[in-house]
Protein backbone atom coordinates (compact mmCIF):
# COMPACT_ATOMS: atom_id res chain seq x y z
CA UNK A 1 0.00 0.00 0.00
CA UNK A 2 1.77 3.61 -0.62
CA UNK A 3 0.70 6.04 1.56
CA UNK A 4 1.34 9.87 1.62
CA UNK A 5 2.20 11.49 4.59
CA UNK A 6 1.26 15.21 4.24
CA UNK A 7 3.40 17.34 6.91
CA UNK A 8 6.92 16.92 8.48
CA UNK A 9 6.34 17.93 11.51
CA UNK A 10 7.34 15.73 15.06
CA UNK A 11 3.25 13.92 13.73
CA UNK A 12 4.05 13.81 10.45
CA UNK A 13 7.65 12.08 10.69
CA UNK A 14 6.01 9.76 13.75
CA UNK A 15 3.85 8.55 11.30
CA UNK A 16 5.86 8.05 8.01
CA UNK A 17 8.41 6.03 10.68
CA UNK A 18 5.31 3.76 11.55
CA UNK A 19 3.76 3.82 8.18
CA UNK A 20 7.06 2.07 7.06
CA UNK A 21 7.58 -0.16 9.92
CA UNK A 22 4.20 -1.82 9.39
CA UNK A 23 4.59 -2.68 5.36
CA UNK A 24 3.91 0.60 3.49
CA UNK A 25 4.95 2.76 0.94
CA UNK A 26 5.57 5.43 2.21
CA UNK A 27 6.54 9.81 0.55
CA UNK A 28 6.22 12.49 3.26
CA UNK A 29 5.55 16.20 1.44
CA UNK A 30 6.23 18.75 3.13
CA UNK A 31 6.82 22.88 2.12
CA UNK A 32 9.57 23.41 4.26
CA UNK A 33 13.14 22.46 3.18
CA UNK A 34 13.85 19.72 6.24
CA UNK A 35 11.34 18.26 9.07
CA UNK A 36 10.59 19.75 12.12
CA UNK A 37 10.50 23.63 10.94
CA UNK A 38 7.19 24.55 12.77
CA UNK A 39 5.11 23.72 15.87
CA UNK A 40 7.95 21.35 16.30
CA UNK A 41 10.94 23.58 15.82
CA UNK A 42 11.43 25.67 19.30
CA UNK A 43 9.13 23.94 21.74
CA UNK A 44 9.75 23.02 25.63
CA UNK A 45 10.22 20.00 25.07
CA UNK A 46 8.96 18.26 27.81
CA UNK A 47 7.21 14.97 27.86
CA UNK A 48 4.51 14.54 31.16
CA UNK A 49 1.87 12.36 30.14
CA UNK A 50 0.53 13.33 33.66
CA UNK A 51 0.51 16.83 32.98
CA UNK A 52 -0.85 16.30 29.63
CA UNK A 53 -4.55 18.50 29.84
CA UNK A 54 -7.01 20.67 28.44
CA UNK A 55 -6.89 24.22 28.00
CA UNK A 56 -10.37 24.25 28.26
CA UNK A 57 -10.50 24.05 31.99
CA UNK A 58 -12.78 25.23 34.75
CA UNK A 59 -11.08 28.83 35.90
CA UNK A 60 -9.96 29.40 32.60
CA UNK A 61 -12.47 31.54 30.78
CA UNK A 62 -11.65 33.94 33.95
CA UNK A 63 -8.03 33.39 33.34
CA UNK A 64 -8.16 34.29 30.06
CA UNK A 65 -10.63 37.88 29.99
CA UNK A 66 -8.33 38.69 33.01
CA UNK A 67 -5.50 38.56 30.39
CA UNK A 68 -6.99 41.61 28.45
CA UNK A 69 -5.98 43.67 31.05
CA UNK A 70 -2.36 42.33 31.96
CA UNK A 71 1.09 42.64 30.17
CA UNK A 72 2.72 39.71 31.48
CA UNK A 73 0.04 37.16 31.51
CA UNK A 74 0.60 33.68 30.93
CA UNK A 75 -2.12 33.54 28.33
CA UNK A 76 -3.34 36.21 26.65
CA UNK A 77 -6.28 36.93 24.23
CA UNK A 78 -6.79 39.58 22.05
CA UNK A 79 -9.81 39.61 20.30
CA UNK A 80 -10.30 40.21 16.43
CA UNK A 81 -13.63 40.02 14.13
CA UNK A 82 -12.20 36.67 12.66
CA UNK A 83 -15.70 34.47 13.13
CA UNK A 84 -13.49 31.67 12.95
CA UNK A 85 -11.67 32.65 16.17
CA UNK A 86 -14.85 33.06 17.73
CA UNK A 87 -16.99 29.68 16.60
CA UNK A 88 -13.90 28.16 18.37
CA UNK A 89 -14.02 30.44 21.35
CA UNK A 90 -17.53 29.67 21.84
CA UNK A 91 -16.45 25.92 21.24
CA UNK A 92 -14.24 26.49 23.85
CA UNK A 93 -16.00 28.10 26.88
CA UNK A 94 -18.79 25.06 26.42
CA UNK A 95 -15.36 22.74 27.10
CA UNK A 96 -14.61 24.58 30.34
CA UNK A 97 -17.16 22.58 32.66
CA UNK A 98 -15.53 20.53 35.34
CA UNK A 99 -17.44 17.21 33.96
CA UNK A 100 -16.00 18.06 29.93
CA UNK A 101 -12.67 18.84 31.45
CA UNK A 102 -12.49 15.62 33.43
CA UNK A 103 -13.54 13.42 30.29
CA UNK A 104 -11.07 15.36 27.55
CA UNK A 105 -8.13 14.91 30.00
CA UNK A 106 -9.40 11.53 30.63
CA UNK A 107 -8.71 11.63 26.77
CA UNK A 108 -5.63 13.16 26.41
CA UNK A 109 -3.49 11.27 28.59
CA UNK A 110 -4.84 8.08 27.40
CA UNK A 111 -2.54 8.92 24.83
CA UNK A 112 0.14 10.68 26.33
CA UNK A 113 0.63 7.63 28.58
CA UNK A 114 0.75 5.06 25.56
CA UNK A 115 2.64 7.29 23.55
CA UNK A 116 5.57 7.37 25.94
CA UNK A 117 5.65 3.81 26.20
CA UNK A 118 5.88 3.77 22.50
CA UNK A 119 8.66 6.54 22.88
CA UNK A 120 10.85 4.65 25.28
CA UNK A 121 10.47 1.69 22.76
CA UNK A 122 11.79 3.49 20.15
CA UNK A 123 14.58 5.08 21.73
CA UNK A 124 15.63 1.60 23.48
CA UNK A 125 15.29 -0.23 19.66
CA UNK A 126 17.61 2.44 18.10
CA UNK A 127 19.55 3.70 20.91
CA UNK A 128 18.25 7.24 20.36
CA UNK A 129 20.03 10.44 22.10
CA UNK A 130 18.20 13.12 21.68
CA UNK A 131 19.75 15.24 24.38
CA UNK A 132 16.91 13.79 26.85
CA UNK A 133 16.91 14.46 30.90
CA UNK A 134 14.52 12.56 33.12
CA UNK A 135 12.38 14.51 35.50
CA UNK A 136 10.45 17.08 36.17
CA UNK A 137 9.97 19.66 39.08
CA UNK A 138 7.41 22.08 39.04
CA UNK A 139 8.54 25.43 40.89
CA UNK A 140 6.13 27.04 43.38
CA UNK A 141 7.23 30.56 44.47
CA UNK A 142 4.28 31.65 47.02
CA UNK A 143 2.51 30.12 49.25
CA UNK A 144 -0.59 31.02 47.08
CA UNK A 145 1.17 29.20 43.57
CA UNK A 146 1.50 25.84 46.29
CA UNK A 147 -2.13 26.16 46.77
CA UNK A 148 -3.39 26.83 43.23
CA UNK A 149 -1.50 23.03 42.91
CA UNK A 150 -3.30 21.16 45.11
CA UNK A 151 -6.34 20.38 42.87
CA UNK A 152 -3.17 18.99 40.18
CA UNK A 153 -1.78 17.06 42.91
CA UNK A 154 -4.76 15.09 43.58
CA UNK A 155 -5.09 14.60 39.61
CA UNK A 156 -1.90 12.76 39.69
CA UNK A 157 -2.64 10.63 42.67
CA UNK A 158 -5.70 9.44 40.89
CA UNK A 159 -3.33 8.46 37.84
CA UNK A 160 -1.25 7.04 39.70
CA UNK A 161 1.53 9.15 38.66
CA UNK A 162 4.65 8.90 41.24
CA UNK A 163 5.22 12.40 42.84
CA UNK A 164 6.84 13.81 45.77
CA UNK A 165 6.21 17.53 46.94
CA UNK A 166 9.94 18.71 48.28
CA UNK A 167 11.06 21.15 50.22
CA UNK A 168 13.14 24.28 48.76
CA UNK A 169 16.34 22.62 50.15
CA UNK A 170 15.40 19.63 48.84
CA UNK A 171 14.87 21.31 45.13
CA UNK A 172 18.31 22.97 45.30
CA UNK A 173 19.77 19.35 46.01
CA UNK A 174 18.38 18.17 42.75
CA UNK A 175 18.47 21.38 41.21
CA UNK A 176 22.13 22.83 42.55
CA UNK A 177 22.02 25.74 39.94
CA UNK A 178 18.64 27.23 41.18
CA UNK A 179 19.14 30.53 42.51
CA UNK A 180 18.32 31.71 46.35
CA UNK A 181 15.05 33.31 44.16
CA UNK A 182 12.44 33.18 46.58
CA UNK A 183 10.88 29.73 46.62
CA UNK A 184 8.22 27.83 48.70
CA UNK A 185 8.21 24.36 47.11
CA UNK A 186 8.80 21.64 44.16
CA UNK A 187 6.66 19.48 42.63
CA UNK A 188 9.40 16.52 41.72
CA UNK A 189 7.91 13.91 38.88
CA UNK A 190 10.87 11.26 38.28
CA UNK A 191 9.41 9.58 35.51
CA UNK A 192 8.40 12.74 33.73
CA UNK A 193 10.97 13.75 31.03
CA UNK A 194 12.24 15.92 28.73
CA UNK A 195 13.76 16.03 25.49
CA UNK A 196 15.17 17.85 22.01
CA UNK A 197 12.26 17.64 19.02
CA UNK A 198 13.71 18.55 16.39
CA UNK A 199 16.52 16.57 16.72
CA UNK A 200 14.47 13.23 17.59
CA UNK A 201 12.42 13.92 14.35
CA UNK A 202 15.99 14.56 12.40
CA UNK A 203 16.91 11.28 14.04
CA UNK A 204 13.72 9.10 12.70
CA UNK A 205 13.59 10.91 9.38
CA UNK A 206 16.78 9.38 9.03
CA UNK A 207 16.13 5.69 9.99
CA UNK A 208 12.82 5.62 7.96
CA UNK A 209 14.78 7.25 5.22
CA UNK A 210 17.54 4.76 5.55
CA UNK A 211 14.25 2.04 5.40
CA UNK A 212 12.72 3.35 1.92
CA UNK A 213 10.47 6.51 3.28
CA UNK A 214 10.63 8.99 0.32
CA UNK A 215 10.85 12.39 1.75
CA UNK A 216 9.96 15.21 -0.93
CA UNK A 217 10.60 18.50 1.02
CA UNK A 218 9.58 22.48 -1.01
CA UNK A 219 6.62 20.08 -1.95
CA UNK A 220 3.28 22.52 -0.70
CA UNK A 221 0.59 20.16 -1.30
CA UNK A 222 -2.50 22.29 -2.94
CA UNK A 223 -5.34 20.07 -2.76
CA UNK A 224 -6.24 16.22 -2.25
CA UNK A 225 -8.84 14.23 -4.70
CA UNK A 226 -10.15 11.18 -3.38
CA UNK A 227 -12.12 8.44 -5.13
CA UNK A 228 -12.88 4.90 -4.12
CA UNK A 229 -10.15 3.61 -6.20
CA UNK A 230 -7.53 5.83 -4.59
CA UNK A 231 -5.97 9.11 -3.60
CA UNK A 232 -4.62 12.25 -5.60
CA UNK A 233 -2.19 14.22 -3.55
CA UNK A 234 -1.45 17.76 -5.71
CA UNK A 235 1.07 19.72 -5.45
CA UNK A 236 2.83 23.22 -7.04
CA UNK A 237 4.63 20.73 -9.27
CA UNK A 238 2.98 17.16 -9.26
CA UNK A 239 0.13 15.34 -9.08
CA UNK A 240 0.36 11.97 -6.82
CA UNK A 241 -1.71 9.16 -6.28
CA UNK A 242 -1.64 7.11 -3.85
CA UNK A 243 -3.90 4.23 -1.82
CA UNK A 244 -4.60 7.03 1.58
CA UNK A 245 -3.54 9.86 2.45
CA UNK A 246 -2.60 10.93 6.23
CA UNK A 247 -2.65 14.87 7.17
CA UNK A 248 -0.35 15.67 9.62
CA UNK A 249 -0.61 19.35 8.47
CA UNK A 250 -0.58 20.91 12.38
CA UNK A 251 -2.11 24.36 11.91
CA UNK A 252 -2.54 24.60 8.41
CA UNK A 253 -5.26 20.90 8.08
CA UNK A 254 -8.35 22.95 8.22
CA UNK A 255 -7.51 24.86 4.47
CA UNK A 256 -6.93 21.93 3.24
CA UNK A 257 -9.89 19.47 4.71
CA UNK A 258 -12.41 22.52 3.74
CA UNK A 259 -12.59 21.57 -0.08
CA UNK A 260 -13.32 18.15 0.60
CA UNK A 261 -16.25 18.89 2.77
CA UNK A 262 -14.58 18.97 6.38
CA UNK A 263 -14.81 22.24 8.68
CA UNK A 264 -12.40 21.27 11.63
CA UNK A 265 -12.39 23.54 14.91
CA UNK A 266 -8.53 24.34 14.19
CA UNK A 267 -7.28 27.39 15.97
CA UNK A 268 -3.53 28.18 16.22
CA UNK A 269 -2.41 29.91 20.07
CA UNK A 270 1.25 31.26 19.87
CA UNK A 271 3.90 30.48 22.25
CA UNK A 272 7.83 31.12 22.17
CA UNK A 273 10.41 29.79 23.05
CA UNK A 274 14.14 31.41 24.18
CA UNK A 275 17.63 29.10 23.39
CA UNK A 276 20.77 30.06 25.36
CA UNK A 277 24.21 28.34 25.47
CA UNK A 278 25.65 27.42 28.84
CA UNK A 279 27.86 29.75 29.82
CA UNK A 280 28.53 28.12 33.15
CA UNK A 281 27.25 24.34 33.29
CA UNK A 282 27.53 24.24 37.92
CA UNK A 283 24.80 26.90 37.40
CA UNK A 284 22.65 25.43 34.96
CA UNK A 285 19.78 23.35 35.00
CA UNK A 286 20.23 19.58 34.85
CA UNK A 287 16.48 18.85 34.42
CA UNK A 288 13.10 20.25 32.95
CA UNK A 289 11.66 22.89 35.17
CA UNK A 290 8.45 24.47 35.38
CA UNK A 291 7.47 27.90 37.19
CA UNK A 292 4.17 27.70 38.18
CA UNK A 293 3.73 31.31 38.54
CA UNK A 294 4.52 32.44 35.47
CA UNK A 295 3.89 29.32 33.16
CA UNK A 296 7.26 28.92 32.04
CA UNK A 297 9.22 25.65 31.54
CA UNK A 298 13.18 25.67 31.24
CA UNK A 299 14.69 22.21 29.86
CA UNK A 300 18.19 21.50 29.40
CA UNK A 301 19.09 20.41 25.87
CA UNK A 302 22.60 19.58 25.35
CA UNK A 303 25.00 22.25 26.12
CA UNK A 304 22.06 25.04 25.55
CA UNK A 305 18.78 26.21 28.11
CA UNK A 306 15.08 26.33 26.29
CA UNK A 307 12.78 28.70 28.31
CA UNK A 308 9.16 28.44 27.07
CA UNK A 309 5.70 29.28 27.14
CA UNK A 310 2.88 31.73 26.71
CA UNK A 311 -0.34 30.68 25.36
CA UNK A 312 -1.67 33.39 22.72
CA UNK A 313 -5.10 33.74 21.25
CA UNK A 314 -6.22 35.85 18.29
CA UNK A 315 -3.21 35.97 16.12
CA UNK A 316 -2.53 34.05 13.35
CA UNK A 317 0.59 35.89 12.16
CA UNK A 318 4.19 34.70 14.12
CA UNK A 319 5.25 38.37 14.88
CA UNK A 320 6.77 38.19 18.61
CA UNK A 321 5.89 39.86 21.51
CA UNK A 322 8.57 42.45 23.17
CA UNK A 323 6.49 41.43 27.06
CA UNK A 324 6.82 37.58 26.53
CA UNK A 325 10.15 37.23 25.37
CA UNK A 326 11.12 39.53 28.32
CA UNK A 327 8.93 37.44 30.77
CA UNK A 328 10.80 34.23 29.43
CA UNK A 329 14.17 35.83 30.43
CA UNK A 330 13.16 37.20 33.13
CA UNK A 331 12.17 33.91 34.93
CA UNK A 332 15.72 32.06 33.42
CA UNK A 333 17.59 35.01 34.81
CA UNK A 334 15.72 34.81 38.36
CA UNK A 335 16.48 30.90 38.57
CA UNK A 336 19.18 30.16 36.61
CA UNK A 337 21.16 33.79 36.80
CA UNK A 338 24.65 32.55 36.62
CA UNK A 339 24.08 29.72 33.60
CA UNK A 340 23.90 31.95 30.50
CA UNK A 341 25.02 35.57 28.44
CA UNK A 342 21.21 35.72 28.50
CA UNK A 343 21.49 38.83 26.08
CA UNK A 344 22.79 36.62 23.48
CA UNK A 345 19.41 34.60 23.28
CA UNK A 346 17.39 33.66 20.22
CA UNK A 347 13.85 33.47 20.26
CA UNK A 348 11.45 31.76 18.48
CA UNK A 349 7.74 31.79 17.81
CA UNK A 350 5.42 28.75 17.37
CA UNK A 351 1.97 28.25 16.73
CA UNK A 352 -0.17 25.14 18.65
CA UNK A 353 -2.71 23.31 16.44
CA UNK A 354 -5.32 23.50 18.84
CA UNK A 355 -9.01 22.13 19.08
CA UNK A 356 -11.45 23.50 21.23
CA UNK A 357 -11.91 20.46 23.53
CA UNK A 358 -7.90 19.54 23.63
CA UNK A 359 -7.63 16.01 22.51
CA UNK A 360 -6.05 15.69 18.56
CA UNK A 361 -8.34 13.87 16.11
CA UNK A 362 -7.06 10.90 15.25
CA UNK A 363 -7.66 8.18 12.24
CA UNK A 364 -10.59 8.59 9.38
CA UNK A 365 -11.60 12.00 8.24
CA UNK A 366 -14.88 10.43 6.49
CA UNK A 367 -13.43 10.95 3.26
CA UNK A 368 -12.45 7.91 1.72
CA UNK A 369 -9.00 6.91 2.04
CA UNK A 370 -7.94 10.73 4.16
CA UNK A 371 -6.61 10.22 7.31
CA UNK A 372 -6.25 12.47 10.06
CA UNK A 373 -3.29 12.88 12.86
CA UNK A 374 -3.71 16.63 13.89
CA UNK A 375 -4.72 19.27 16.53
CA UNK A 376 -2.19 18.16 18.78
CA UNK A 377 -2.02 21.34 20.41
CA UNK A 378 -0.09 22.06 23.92
CA UNK A 379 1.00 18.49 24.17
CA UNK A 380 1.89 17.09 20.20
CA UNK A 381 5.62 16.09 21.76
CA UNK A 382 4.16 13.92 23.88
CA UNK A 383 1.67 12.46 22.08
CA UNK A 384 3.62 11.82 19.04
CA UNK A 385 4.92 8.05 18.63
CA UNK A 386 1.69 6.89 20.00
CA UNK A 387 -0.03 9.20 17.42
CA UNK A 388 2.02 7.64 15.00
CA UNK A 389 1.46 3.89 15.75
CA UNK A 390 -2.09 3.83 15.86
CA UNK A 391 -2.23 6.17 12.36
CA UNK A 392 -0.25 2.89 11.44
CA UNK A 393 -2.29 0.44 12.99
CA UNK A 394 -5.78 1.89 11.76
CA UNK A 395 -4.40 2.74 8.20
CA UNK A 396 -3.56 -0.85 8.00
CA UNK A 397 -5.84 -2.12 9.10
CA UNK A 398 -5.19 -3.64 12.91
CA UNK A 399 -6.90 -2.47 15.85
CA UNK A 400 -4.87 0.10 17.77
CA UNK A 401 -3.77 -0.90 21.64
CA UNK A 402 -5.63 1.70 22.86
CA UNK A 403 -9.45 2.68 22.88
CA UNK A 404 -9.74 5.54 20.67
CA UNK A 405 -13.23 7.10 21.87
CA UNK A 406 -12.82 10.55 21.80
CA UNK A 407 -10.05 10.97 19.96
CA UNK A 408 -11.72 11.01 16.43
CA UNK A 409 -13.49 12.95 14.00
CA UNK A 410 -16.47 11.18 15.77
CA UNK A 411 -17.14 13.53 18.60
CA UNK A 412 -17.34 16.57 15.97
CA UNK A 413 -20.47 14.39 14.43
C1 LIG B 1 5.96 27.58 22.76
C2 LIG B 1 5.57 26.14 22.60
C3 LIG B 1 5.98 25.21 23.55
C4 LIG B 1 5.59 23.87 23.43
N1 LIG B 1 6.05 22.96 24.34
C5 LIG B 1 5.68 21.66 24.24
C6 LIG B 1 6.17 20.71 25.17
O1 LIG B 1 6.95 21.03 26.07
N2 LIG B 1 5.76 19.42 25.04
C7 LIG B 1 4.89 19.02 24.04
O2 LIG B 1 4.53 17.85 24.01
N3 LIG B 1 4.46 19.90 23.12
C8 LIG B 1 4.82 21.21 23.20
N4 LIG B 1 4.36 22.12 22.28
C9 LIG B 1 3.39 21.66 21.26
C10 LIG B 1 4.07 20.92 20.11
O3 LIG B 1 5.19 21.64 19.67
C11 LIG B 1 3.06 20.71 18.97
O4 LIG B 1 1.89 20.11 19.46
C12 LIG B 1 3.64 19.81 17.89
O5 LIG B 1 4.86 20.29 17.44
C13 LIG B 1 2.67 19.67 16.71
O6 LIG B 1 3.30 18.89 15.74
P1 LIG B 1 2.72 18.75 14.27
O7 LIG B 1 3.62 17.84 13.55
O8 LIG B 1 1.27 18.48 14.34
O9 LIG B 1 2.82 20.25 13.68
P2 LIG B 1 4.02 20.98 12.94
O10 LIG B 1 5.29 20.75 13.63
O11 LIG B 1 3.59 22.41 12.77
O12 LIG B 1 4.09 20.26 11.55
C14 LIG B 1 3.13 20.43 10.54
C15 LIG B 1 3.88 20.37 9.23
O13 LIG B 1 2.97 20.34 8.15
C16 LIG B 1 3.52 21.09 7.09
N5 LIG B 1 2.44 21.51 6.21
C17 LIG B 1 1.30 22.17 6.52
N6 LIG B 1 0.56 22.39 5.43
C18 LIG B 1 1.25 21.85 4.39
C19 LIG B 1 0.99 21.76 2.99
N7 LIG B 1 -0.13 22.28 2.44
N8 LIG B 1 1.89 21.14 2.21
C20 LIG B 1 3.03 20.61 2.74
N9 LIG B 1 3.33 20.68 4.06
C21 LIG B 1 2.44 21.29 4.88
C22 LIG B 1 4.17 22.28 7.80
O14 LIG B 1 5.12 22.90 6.98
C23 LIG B 1 4.77 21.61 9.02
O15 LIG B 1 6.09 21.19 8.81
C24 LIG B 1 4.74 23.46 22.36
C25 LIG B 1 4.36 24.40 21.39
C26 LIG B 1 4.75 25.73 21.50
C27 LIG B 1 4.33 26.71 20.45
Amino acid sequence: MHVIVVGAGIIGVSTAYYLNAAGCQVTVLERHSGVAQEASFGNAGVIAPGYVTPWAAPGMPKKVLASLFEKDAPIVFRPNLDPRLWLWAIRWLGQCTPERYRVNRERMQRLAFYSRIQLHALREEHELQYEQSEGLLQLFRSERDLELAQPGLEMLKAAGVRHTLFSAAQCREVEPGLSENPLVAGLHLPDDESGNCPLFARLLRDLSAARGVTYSFGARVLGIESAASGVVVATEHLRLPADAVVLATGVDSARLLRPLGMRVPLYPVKGYSATVTIREPTYAPLHALMDEAYKVAITRMGQRIRIAGTAELGRRDLKPREAALATLIKVARDWFPGAADYSRATYWTGARPMLPDGPPLLGTSRVPRVWLNLGHGSTGWAMAAGSGRILADLVTGKVPEIALDGLTIARYA
